[in-house]
């Protein structure tokens, strides 16, 4: 019997939260690939807050997903067949071939990964597009100095538990947001000063406490209360990557209330703040630095890191809902398929 390719595409725009059925399993033969192309075997699949932004037709800094396409997402694969110099089959590549088995690439946007190097998964977290993420923003805007204050939610994720971890090995006090006690636990024990949960009614009380000297750097991931709590303990001069507003992404309508834009522009005038919004590819230029540091701090156990993995790509839809109200804990990764094959 010939293989089929699974794969998961957008069957519907979702309102809200995604649900199932704004996904569609389906099967079909495998792609041919054509000359100069690459066939790959996807081995796992990474996903990401971001993929909720693409299932929406609203202008943003990439097109959306079509309907019936394929959703997109980072991947590791193992190279089927290749016509393309340097690659041939049995070699593990990083790509973004979607939520499939298998896919046809184009050679210039996969990267050829090392067998004997770190395992094949953390491609797609520690040391891929996530690592990536905490590392250029806050290397680029956020800039902690020896003794400053950092503050990041989210930080149990591959982002946020890497922004910390980065900001301590640079001398500053990280403080970490994060939803729960054992998120909290954990975060800790990565070696922030503390961590605070964002479900406490008193969270604001408690991030001050946390922040005596205010916050110099906060690496925006989340937006809502949480920003809402940072804004008043921002010091002057403080910098503020803003890299992801996940507690928005499933907003239908603007949040009632008064307008607080009045209250943001006063805070960034009079303490002069730099609030920079960022998407990690400005920065692509910087993958090989990022690599040659993050690698030897991985190596070194001085950066340590956290997966959750699903199993099967037919459960990829219900990780991804999971993920976007904080089920996950650790960078969210699916099995597609075994290491070899
Ligand atoms: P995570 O694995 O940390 O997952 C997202 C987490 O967000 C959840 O686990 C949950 O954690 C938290 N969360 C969800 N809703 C809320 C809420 N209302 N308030 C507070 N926290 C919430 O994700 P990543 O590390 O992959 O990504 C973190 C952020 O970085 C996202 O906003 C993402 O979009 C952004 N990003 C931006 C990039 C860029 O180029 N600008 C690139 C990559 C990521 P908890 O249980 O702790 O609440």
């Amino acid at each position: 019997m010939s293989k089929q390719n699974r794969r998961i595409v957008l069957a519907r725009r979702p309102h809200g939260a995604p649900v199932d059925d704004d996904f569609r399993l389906e099967a079909g033969p495998l792609p041919e690939p054509g000359a100069g192309k690459v066939l790959l075997r996807t081995i796992w699949l990474s996903l990401d807050p971001y993929m909720r932004g693409r299932m929406s037709d609203v202008p943003s800094y990439v097109p959306p997903v079509q309907l019936g396409e394929v959703m997109v997402g980072g991947t590791v694969s193992q190279v089927v067949a290749a016509d393309a110099p340097g690659l041939a089959p049995g070699d593990l590549v990083e790509g973004r071939t979607g939520w499939q088995d298998y896919a046809v690439a184009d050679p210039k946007g996969l990267r050829k990964l090392d067998p004997a190097g770190p395992p094949a998964s953390t491609a797609l977290g520690v040391l891929g597009m996530p690592g990536m993420t905490a590392w250029c923003g806050l290397g680029n805007i956020g800039q902690p100095k020896p003794g400053e204050t950092v503050v990041v939610a989210a930080a149990s994720g591959p982002v946020g538990s890497m922004v910390g971890q980065i900001a301590k090995l640079r001398g500053a006090r990280a403080v970490g947001v994060a939803g729960g006690a054992a998120k909290c636990d954990h975060v800790r024990s990565l070696g922030f000063a503390d961590c605070i949960d964002h479900r406490a009614p008193d969270m604001a009380a408690q991030l001050a406490a946390a922040c005596p000297k205010g916050i110099d750097v906060y690496f925006e991931n989340v937006g809502g209360a949480v920003f809402e709590a940072v804004l008043p303990l921002l010091n002057p001069f403080a910098r503020v990557p803003v890299c992801g507003l996940i507690a928005n992404y499933n907003l239908t309508e603007p949040v009632p209330g008064p307008d607080r834009s009045v209250a943001l522009m006063r805070a960034v005038l009079t303490k002069r703040l730099l609030i920079r919004g960022f998407i990690v590819f400005d920065f692509a230029a910087q993958q090989d630095a990022f690599l040659q540091e993050a690698g030897p701090w991985l190596a070194q156990g001085k950066i340590k890191h956290r997966e959750d993995v699903t199993e099967g790509l037919e459960n990829a839809p219900r990780a991804f809902m999971g993920l976007l109200r904080g089920a996950n804990f650790g960078k969210t990764l699916v099995r597609v398929g075994p290491d070899q094959a």
